[in-house]
């Protein structure tokens, strides 16, 4: 059997992409015989900060793991909601019911797929404790006009950026903000990845040292002083949540690379745009690209007829589609906390994922936005069921 190319062009949806020195680094690693959480998961954790522009960045084996530990470090629990859009991956939801909290699911803006100040408004009630903003597809969540509203009722911000390492606000990089603790996600296919992986970008010192309590069993010292100490302590839970040094070494080689290829999802991003521009019947969702490190590309069609149909028709010809995501709401494991969300139900059948990562080129685009121009074009005239347009 031969094995696929690494970058997969547009048979994949999403592919990591290797530079090459990763290899050798993780090389490195394992000949050091410190394959546990070490120096390198530290020099990690200070490259990610001197990118971002920040005090301090604590590294997870997840970007699920870091929700949940940037929840937990905030002290949601039991008793308490936490708002989030219902168009995102099941892991924000999950991390939300793995504290003892519920969520509270918020309609989104159909033209961003991102939850806006008023949404958020519209879901708060007295039991909201946090809000989990979802950077989709890379674009930031500007939420600072609720700002002191949030805080005055005891609300912190916790948001979900697992799209958006490396995009910007309108005030700095994502993650720079210190109203908001903001989660990255480091898995295989995400603007950075470690392989598996994660980070916490905290707000205070206290929020950091939490984390890493957390992040190691609850135990109160750091590896280094433990290790030269015959006892320590356990203050508080903990599980194992910590960056491989052999993960870390991965992202260190990728955070090196990385202006290369924000650039290069910039441009691919920028290339569909263009292409997409001319086709009638099918919308790209903005994503804000001048300030944002675009994680995909996302087209609507006019309503679920014609999305289903052209879905078939591309996964038919091998092209690398998706859907991002199925609602959450109307999954059965969250049934108890389903409300009305008429937007989100609708836009949620109007979407697709095209192929998008950054062993794609312009080509590969081109033969993407032909094979979907070929199949808007098959569609049956709709019956006048549903408004065609938006
Ligand atoms: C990838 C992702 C996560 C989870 O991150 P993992 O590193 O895969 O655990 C959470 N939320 C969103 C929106 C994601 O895309």
């Amino acid at each position: 059997m031969t094995s696929a190319p690494a970058s997969g062009g547009i048979a994949r949806n999403a592919a990591p992409f290797l530079h090459g020195p990763e290899v050798q680094a993780m090389s490195e690693v394992l000949a050091s015989g410190q394959w546990g959480h070490g120096p390198v998961t530290e020099q990690f954790e200070r490259a990610l900060a001197d990118y971002l522009g920040v005090q301090d960045v604590v590294a997870l084996s997840s970007g699920t793991a870091a929700l949940l530990v940037a929840l937990l470090a905030n002290g949601i629990g039991p008793g308490d909601e936490v708002v989030l859009p219902s168009l995102t991956f099941a892991a924000s939801v999950q991390t939300i019911l793995f504290t003892g909290a519920v969520p509270r699911f918020a309609e989104v803006d159909p033209d961003t797929l991102c939850v806006t100040a008023q949404t958020v408004l519209d879901a708060l009630t007295p039991a909201t404790r946090a809000v989990m903003p979802v950077l989709y597809g890379g674009r930031a969540v500007d939420l600072t006009v609720i700002h002191n509203q949030l805080r005055q009722r005891g609300v912190v911000v916790v948001q979900d950026a697992a799209h958006a390492f490396g995009s910007r606000t309108a005030t700095g990089r994502v993650g720079a903000d210190t109203d908001v603790a903001t989660c990255f996600s480091f898995d295989p296919i995400k603007n950075l990845t470690t392989g598996q992986g994660g980070a916490i970008v905290p707000r205070t010192r206290e929020e950091a040292a939490h984390a890493r309590r957390l992040r190691l069993f609850g135990v109160e010292q750091s590896a280094a002083e433990r290790a030269g100490a015959t006892s320590y302590t356990v203050a508080g839970p903990g599980l194992r949540f910590d960056l491989s040094p052999i993960n870390a070494a991965i992202g260190l080689v990728q955070l090196e690379h990385f202006p290369a290829i924000a650039a290069r999802r910039q441009h691919l991003w920028r290339t569909y745009q263009r292409e997409l521009s001319v086709l009638e019947g099918v919308a790209l969702v903005d994503v804000g690209v001048d300030r944002s490190v675009p994680f995909n590309c996302v087209v609507r069609l006019p309503d679920s007829r014609s999305r289903d149909a052209v879905f078939r028709a591309l996964h038919r010809q091998g092209i690398g589609v998706g859907v991002h995501y199925p609602p959450n709401h109307t999954q059965p494991a969250f049934a108890r906390w389903h409300r009305a969300l008429p937007a989100t139900e609708q836009v949620a059948g109007q979407i697709i994922s095209l192929p998008f990562h950054p062993g794609l080129d312009d080509s590969g685009i081109g033969q993407a936005v032909a094979a979907l121009r070929q199949a808007v074009k098959a569609i049956s005239p709709p019956r006048h069921l549903e408004n065609p347009g938006d």
